[in-house]
């Protein structure tokens, strides 16, 4: 099964896990909301990303810096001369486009050889009836391109109640630049000591010319960045320690997609080539993984020298160094960035753990979350909705275990429905209250106590205790296997 990214979109869509923004109105353009359950995915993520980068990590720190910042920032990282993408303009329909990406498209053309008729061909291709390559608007098919013109990415906005040039402000394209501003601050508070990075998850804004591919390419995106400050002058196992640490974080960033469920036969290293580096960077590797569109940049990491810093310090006046006690001598450190896109890495870990597979007959989708990134952990789910106490008690199995997890209550539908509704939306565990549980009072029958326990990948079943719960919970949750826990309990049918 090849998973495209309308399956996705819809998915996304029906199960709350993002919306088309503003979609009342008829969107707004290469928007997205995070719906509820895209939201706890999503700050699963930075929460992942945050423990395991920087909370864990005794070289690590943390900021969060305003979006607005000043312009010179801007002038000295070089967004200002540098931030630009080439775009051509079609005559007739006025469609713009990045002029390296024209022919990533598929494209729109009236084929001489049968009577002008209209046809769609892949990117790239020439057309089958006449050979023709393409040489106009891609969209439209009529008009020609005008000549590539350079477009600053950044969106411009004004500071104060005066719109004039003197109050032009811009809307980060990038969390980055607040590292290196606030690297003497954060250097001199912490008393930091080489070598050690500062993350920073944000919001960032780029006007790009042709975003799409849902949320692959956006305007406003979210971005989780890390500058890790190295000594140029120290060498660490006979290497020099900036191209020491820069394999170091590429492995670790591409361990940390595996550890969370990206399958290694989607991700790989792209080098960047010399012509394609940044202007700061020394060397560039992307990771790139297999979305439903193809092989893309999912995140990069870059040595980007001591660039950025001596820019700062030209253009502020303000020394931003470190004293390197063993020399005696001031170094202006060398940083590596690994930059990531916290959207690209929802797309991926969504795209990776969709699958569709057939259980009796019927077909079953399943998002085979990781549990921690999982949106709802535990599902918690009443037999038959009718009988009071089965109800209570689940509710009341609700309410204690959402003291340390995302839990839900659902009581909608059928038994059935609910676990394959669960499992689409990528639940691990659902708990099921039924008649056993509970006993019939009128009866004089006592309940026995127990639940059942189904597992989201083997539909396995348990029949565990209710006071066990949150034990058994805590086991699961934090890297615990099913079949461990599952083999102290009795199977449920
Ligand atoms: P691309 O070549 O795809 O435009 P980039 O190389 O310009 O990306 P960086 O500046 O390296 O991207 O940004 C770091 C990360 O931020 C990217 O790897 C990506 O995950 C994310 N990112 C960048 N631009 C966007 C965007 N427009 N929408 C969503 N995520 C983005």
């Amino acid at each position: 099964m090849s998973l495209t990214m309308d399956t996705l979109v819809s998915l996304c869509k029906r199960r709350g896990f993002i919306f088309q923004s503003s979609e009342i109105y008829g969107g707004t353009g290469s928007c997205y909301d995070y719906g509820p359950l895209g939201v706890e995915l999503k700050q699963n993520i930075k929460r992942l990303l945050w423990r395991d980068f920087v909370q864990s990590r005794a070289d690590m720190v943390g900021i969060d810096a305003s979006i607005l910042m000043h312009p010179t920032v801007w002038k000295a990282s070089g967004h200002l001369d540098h931030f630009t993408d080439p775009m051509v303009d079609c005559r007739e329909c006025k469609l713009r486009f990045r002029a390296d990406h024209v022919d990533t498209l598929p494209w729109t053309h009236y084929c001489p050889a049968t009577k002008g008729n209209k046809f769609t061909i892949p990117p790239g291709e020439p057309c089958s009836h006449c050979g023709a390559r393409r040489t106009l608007c891609p969209d439209c098919g009529k008009g020609e391109l005008t000549a590539p013109r350079q477009f600053n990415l950044m969106f411009k906005t004004f500071m104060g109640p005066v719109e004039e040039d003197a109050s032009v402000a811009y809307l980060r394209p990038e969390t980055a630049q607040a590292m290196f501003v606030n690297f003497d601050n954060v250097l001199q508070s912490m008393r930091m000591k080489l070598p050690f990075g500062i993350a920073q998850a944000g919001r960032s804004f780029r006007n790009e010319i042709t975003p799409g591919n849902f949320i692959f390419r956006t305007r406003e995106f979210e971005q989780m960045e890390i500058e890790y400050f190295v000594n140029p002058h120290d060498t660490v196992e006979g290497r020099p320690a900036d191209e020491y640490w820069h394999d170091r974080w590429i492995a670790d960033c591409m361990a940390w997609f595996r550890r969370y469920g990206l399958s290694g036969e989607n991700l790989r290293l792209r080098e960047h080539d010399k012509d394609e580096l940044s202007h700061y960077s020394k060397r560039t590797v992307d990771i790139d993984y297999r979305f439903p569109i193809g092989w893309s940049e999912l995140m990069g990491i870059a040595n980007r020298t001591d660039f950025d810093l001596r820019q700062h310090a030209k253009f502020s006046g303000k020394s931003l160094t470190y004293f390197d006690e063993e020399r005696k001598e001031h170094v202006v450190p060398y940083v590596v960035e690994p930059a990531m896109g916290v959207d690209r890495a929802l797309l991926a870990f969504m795209a990776d753990a969709y699958v569709e597979e057939e259980v009796r007959g019927e077909k079953r989708v399943v998002l085979r979350f990781h549990p921690e990134l999982a949106p709802v952990k535990v599902a918690v789910l009443p037999l038959l909705k009718k009988r009071d106490e089965i109800v209570r008690t689940a509710r009341a199995i609700r309410a204690d275990l959402a003291k340390q997890w995302r839990v839900v209550y659902d009581d909608t539908a059928a038994i059935g429905r609910l676990y394959r509704r669960q499992d689409e939306v990528g639940t691990p565990y659902c708990v099921t209250v039924d008649v056993q549980t509970v006993g019939d009072s009128e009866k004089g029958e006592a309940g026995d106590g127990e639940v059942t326990i189904r597992d989201r990948d083997s539909m396995e079943q348990a029949r565990v205790p209710m006071d066990a719960l949150p034990a058994v919970f805590h086991d699961l949750l934090n890297g615990g296997a099913w079949s461990q826990v599952a083999a102290r309990y009795p199977a449920a049918k």
